[in-house]
């Protein structure tokens, strides 16, 4: 049976055109600055979001954490939503690597706003952390992929500016919040002091994130990254699949968003289900009626070659990518209509 894997946007695996991407990439020791395609990517990625420069990095936390150390003393507080990816998937990074606290935000689906951060960011006082970054995840993954659009990222950028802290943004899936908003890349790099891009997610390549930010920054950066471990060598043949993915993967992630909506309405037409998030990207976030048990319905699921994961007591994720067709669609579908007699 074929396994239909809705788990996550991580599990897809590199296309016959990645392959061949990596199979011939320029490469050299990335430590040494030697890389060509790792030189690239960063400069493609650095380009395309208006930023100055760019870091590859193996991992969306790497690429979180080292932004967050750069922004951050010690004893500082970084402001967030409490779904945040930063603060609880993260391993309790900021206090590890960056030794600072955490104001946790209630956004709804995890969305801030300009003014719910300003009542959170401490005045000048010695019994107070100094509020020294505020970090947005675009799309929200605990939120259901909810997006934030550029227009409701100005003000918290322009409120940030005043009071004098830096602005991060968790871009795990910012290109699934470019495609669903009709935001340009370009216009972010204005808006924002560091920008993580993840190239593993709906982009499809095998591993690696990318950092944006100012030369300065990315220079620090880059020594942080050394410390972490995360200084690599012929790193060319995985930032060969981050290019090839830029230029082949991006707009056909506004398929994956159609998928995700066609599962969404399926299941809210099930009496299995109690409620389904509205589906804005490639999240499908639903909950079970309280009369079925949420393991039951996971296990009927594999059953039936279904792969999925709970992200709550009575939650459910299901998360469309590059390797679920529309075949598989149209069969996951017909499975969820079907699943209780
Ligand atoms: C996946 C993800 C990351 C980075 O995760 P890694 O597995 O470390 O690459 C960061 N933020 C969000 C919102 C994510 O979904």
């Amino acid at each position: 049976m074929v396994k239909i894997d809705l788990r996550s946007d991580t599990v897809t695996k590199p296309t016959t055109g990645m392959l061949e991407a990596i199979m011939t990439a320029r490469i050299g020791d990335d430590v040494f600055g030697e890389d060509e395609s790792v030189s690239e990517l960063e400069h493609k990625l650095a380009a395309l979001f208006n930023m100055e420069a760019g870091l590859f990095c193996p991992s969306g936390t790497m690429t979180n954490q080292i932004a967050i150390k750069c922004f951050t003393q010690p004893m500082d507080e970084v402001i967030c939503d409490q779904t945040a990816h930063v603060y609880r998937y993260e391993g309790g990074g900021i206090a590890y690597h960056s030794l600072a606290s955490v104001r946790l935000l209630n956004g709804p689906r995890g969305i801030l706003t300009a003014e719910m951060i300003e009542r959170e960011i401490n005045e000048e006082n010695i019994h107070y952390p100094n509020s020294s970054l505020v970090v947005l995840e675009n799309t929200v993954n605990k939120g259901g992929g909810a997006c934030y659009t550029l227009k409701d990222i100005e003000p918290i950028h322009q409120l940030s500016k005043a009071r004098g802290l830096k602005l991060h943004l968790d871009g795990a899936r910012i290109f699934n919040a470019l495609v669903a908003t009709g935001d340009q890349a370009y216009d972010y790099g204005s808006y924002f002091d560091g920008i993580s891009v993840c190239l593993s997610k709906g982009l499809g390549a095998p591993v690696g994130s990318v950092l944006l930010g100012s030369k300065e920054m990315i220079q620090k950066a880059k020594k942080i990254r050394k410390v972490f471990g995360g200084g690599m060598r012929q790193a060319g043949f995985l930032a060969a699949a981050g290019i090839y993915a830029l230029d082949h993967h991006v707009n056909r992630l506004s398929l994956d968003h159609a998928h995700a909506k066609v599962l969404g309405g399926v299941l809210s037409k099930t009496k299995y289900v109690s409620g389904v998030m509205p589906v804005e990207t490639n999240i499908v976030l639903f909950d079970i009626h309280e009369s079925f048990s949420t393991a039951g319905i996971i296990s009927e699921l594999n059953k039936r070659g279904i792969l999925c994961n709970a992200t709550g007591p009575k939650t459910i994720r299901f998360v469309t990518h590059l390797d679920v067709s529309a075949e598989m669609i149209e069969q996951t579908a017909d499975i969820l209509k079907n699943l209780i007699p």
